[in-house]
């Protein structure tokens, strides 16, 4: 059962309570000065106006503005760089937005312990050019990384492109400082690498979207850069022939880094916003996009053909090795400017991220298709596929008006993420629940699981002030 709570509102007196913590050029209140935090990705159809931002320039700040929070019970809602894509930054209940836009520096760069340590605002891509000038890869960007945040990717637990060899955001981080509501500090984990040492509250903090507490600082582990790599380009005449392949190729015993799946239909149209023609596009239903490492050139050499050879027999088309850096960038330009290409289309298309095991990626593709045409829907497919992480994207109908709109899709969603759960999958592989898929958590879930889950809220949590609405509800 779950319980309406009661929150406070941002008085003129608790607005200058934050007003002298934080300064005036650190909180804003003014209807044009807030519009932007009100909606993230997921679509400014969801917009929900906050009552005032703040802009914490340190930890000490946040715990001032936390205290003043628990004070009065107002609704916390951290907020990064709002790419995410399940209104987990949207602040449904009104109250704070605390944005970590001014907490975006690079502390450190450790060689010694290989870690970076950053405040949660820094873009994800600024940690991997620092981490790569030192010669590291930080391994945790997903394709947002141009806006995206470490703070936003340790909250979601962001995946990659290379989550196939390196893992999600939270195999990356080693520490975390956490602001409780109330003002304490947490410090879990560190420059360590494992460890028995009671309940691991970090992993438990990484993924759980606001709802815990905000993180202040991070520290991530940094890989060794990867050997010489090479991108192959793979059209498949055949939706099946492609996901046959990829099971196939990742038991070949290759050093991959990615692979990832497209279908023809989220090529054409990416293809057209960046300008740049996939090979037989107009004929394959599906590609691959596979990223092969080798230690030397000879053994890429040799690795590359090993799944080119494959490839050819499971039905590709043709197949073209990119091996040099401008190649390489064109072929993922598709793959990187996917969402963009969509949302330019669409502003109110509406993304999917369902998780498979492996074996169950063929019926999920089938699934999808069956779906859309039931719901007689546009959906175009990408995905993590050496995961088994599928997105599929579907666009508003343009008679549809924006109210029926929000549930037809929402209906379309949960019989895809019916069918994943039946499938031994679950509803997110990477985006998070936020509140557009927290029906579909509590429904697939099960009362004991949503019941430990809803005492561990309330154990970091008790009035509930932290991005209520999100995951679970009191
Ligand atoms: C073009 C595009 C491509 C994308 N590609 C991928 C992809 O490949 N993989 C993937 O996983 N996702 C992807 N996403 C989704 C999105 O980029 C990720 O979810 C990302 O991790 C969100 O980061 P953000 O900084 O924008 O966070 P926001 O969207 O601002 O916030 C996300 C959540 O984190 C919480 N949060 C933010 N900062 C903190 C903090 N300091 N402490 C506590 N909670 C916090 C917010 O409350 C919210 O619940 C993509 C989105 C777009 C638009």
């Amino acid at each position: 059962m779950s319980v309406t709570r009661e929150y406070g509102a941002v008085t003129r007196e608790i607005l200058d309570e934050l007003l002298s913590a934080l300064g005036k050029n650190r909180v804003l209140s003014d209807h044009d000065g807030m519009e932007p935090y009100s909606w993230d990705e997921t679509g400014k159809n969801f917009a929900v106006l906050p009552e005032v931002v703040v802009k914490p320039g340190n930890t000490e700040d946040v715990r001032a503005v936390m205290r003043i929070a628990q004070k009065h019970r107002i609704p916390v809602t951290a907020s990064a760089a709002r790419s995410g894509v399940a209104g987990g930054a949207i602040p449904l209940r009104r109250g704070i937005v605390l944005t970590t836009e001014k907490m975006n520096r690079i502390l450190e760069v450790d060689p010694v312990n290989r870690t970076a340590t950053v405040e949660p605002g820094v873009i994800t891509n600024d940690l991997c050019k620092v981490a790569a000038e030192k010669g590291y890869l930080y391994a945790g960007s997903p394709m947002s990384t141009f806006t995206s945040t470490v703070g936003g990717n340790v909250a979601t637990n962001a995946g990659g492109a290379k989550g196939i060899r390196y893992g999600s955001t939270r195999a990356h981080v080693l520490g975390l400082e956490v602001v409780l509501p109330g003002g304490d500090v947490l410090s879990l984990g560190g420059k360590i690498r494992k460890g028995t040492w009671g309940y691991d509250l970090k992993d438990l903090v990484v993924g759980s979207e606001g709802t815990l507490g905000i993180v202040t600082k991070i520290v991530v582990n940094l890989e060794p850069m990867p050997g010489r790599t090479a991108d192959l380009l793979v059209p498949f005449r055949t939706i099946g022939e492609a996901v046959a392949a990829t099971s196939k190729i990742l038991a070949l015993g290759v050093s991959l880094l990615s692979c990832e799946y497209l279908d023809q239909p989220s090529v054409l149209l990416t293809s057209r916003y960046v300008k740049y023609v996939y090979p037989f596009q107009d004929e394959a239903e599906a590609f691959l996009l596979i990223q092969v490492e080798g230690k030397d050139e000879e053994t890429l050499e040799r690795d590359c053909d090993k799944v080119g050879n494959l490839c050819y027999d499971e039905g590709a088309i043709e197949v073209f090795v990119a091996d040099n850096r401008s190649d390489s960038a064109d072929i993922w330009s598709v793959r990187q400017n996917y969402a963009e290409a969509l949302r330019v289309k669409d502003p109110y298309f509406v993304s999917g991220d369902v998780l498979l095991p492996l074996s169950r990626v063929p019926d999920m593709v089938r699934s999808i298709e069956e779906t859309a045409k039931k719901y007689e829907l546009e959906c175009v497919v990408c995905g993590h596929i050496g995961e088994g992480n599928m997105h599929p994207d579907i666009f508003k109908p343009d008679q549809m008006e924006l109210r029926e709109w929000e549930s037809y899709s929402e209906a379309f969603f949960a019989d895809l993420i019916r069918h994943a759960v039946d499938m031994g999958g679950i509803g997110s592989g990477e985006h998070g629940v936020g509140f557009v898929k927290k029906p579909f958590l509590t429904e697939t879930k099960g009362e004991v699981e949503i019941g430990l889950m809803r005492r561990i809220k309330q154990a970091f949590d008790p009035d509930w002030i932290l991005n209520p609405g999100k995951i679970v509800d009191s």
